[in-house]
């Protein structure tokens, strides 16, 4: 079976099969590693593309950088990240540059993590969470 990932390089989006597990997996159009799961910074257009085009769940952190509890979950969830290649897409969101974006998904307090999946939200929690309470969280979900 076929999955549609955006690669987190250039962007585009790569039609690869899914497998159990995967030493190499490039994108189709830049050639880079689509197993590169760092959290990709993005915003609304970023977000909407994702959305649109990956069919992984999307895990997005909406954070700040005056906000310390975002500051101390920051390497848990990119820990998290870079355990769950070709499971999830981690992007991490700075509530203050995409207002509109925060109140769209009523963002209310940070870091607010949600998980969407098929182009809808089904789960968020708001608050620092560990690296394993992240990915616990997540997997619940993939
Ligand atoms: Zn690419």
């Amino acid at each position: 079976m076929n999955i549609n990932i955006v690669c987190p390089h250039c962007l585009e989006v790569s039609s690869v099969e899914k497998k159990e597990s995967t030493i190499s997996q490039k994108c189709t159009k830049c050639g880079d590693s689509l197993l590169d799961a760092k959290p990709i910074t993005a915003n609304a257009v970023i977000l909407e593309h994702f959305m649109k085009n990956s069919d992984l769940p999307i895990v997005v952190d909406f954070w700040a950088p005056w906000c310390g509890p975002c500051i101390s979950m920051a390497p848990h969830f990119e820990k998290a990240a870079l355990a769950m290649p070709l499971q999830a897409q981690f992007l991490k969101i700075n509530n203050d540059n995409e207002q509109a974006l925060g109140s769209k998904f009523l963002i209310v307090s940070i870091p607010a993590v949600l998980l969407i999946k098929e182009g809808k939200e089904i789960a968020r929690f708001t608050g620092a969470r560990s690296n394993k309470q992240i990915q616990k969280w997540v997997r619940q979900y993939i």
